[in-house]
């Protein structure tokens, strides 16, 4: 019985290995995919980061304190912040800065002749 044991106990050890080293690779190809993708989208001007997964959620019920420390640039139009100045000025300047309404929407003339 006891021998029946520890060899299950090593069979399991085993596998939990096997377990923990397939994890690993599959982290590792993880990490060097979304590298992939991180070069891929830089490429295009894009910047790929990654976020703190899980403290996300607790942050939202922990209240304003936090997000204003990492929203330290507030709007000086409207209350909203931002981590940024790039999402800033762009929530400024469409938010807050008129544009000519004209020249947005262009109106098809009808030609003469
Ligand atoms: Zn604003």
């Amino acid at each position: 019985m006891a021998d029946t044991l520890v060899r299950l106990l090593g069979t399991l050890v085993r596998d939990r290995k096997t377990l923990v080293r397939t994890e690993r690779k599959l982290v590792r190809r993880q990490v060097e995919l979304v590298k992939e993708l991180g070069r891929l989208l830089q490429g295009i001007g894009y910047e790929l980061r990654p976020i703190r997964g899980g403290k996300a959620r607790a942050a939202a019920s922990a209240g304003a304190a936090n997000s204003e420390a990492r929203k330290p640039l507030m709007c000086p139009k409207c209350d909203r912040r931002f981590a940024h100045p790039l999402p800033l000025a762009r929530h400024v300047s469409a938010s807050h800065t008129r544009k000519k309404a004209r020249g947005t929407r262009r109106r098809t003339k009808k030609a003469k002749g």
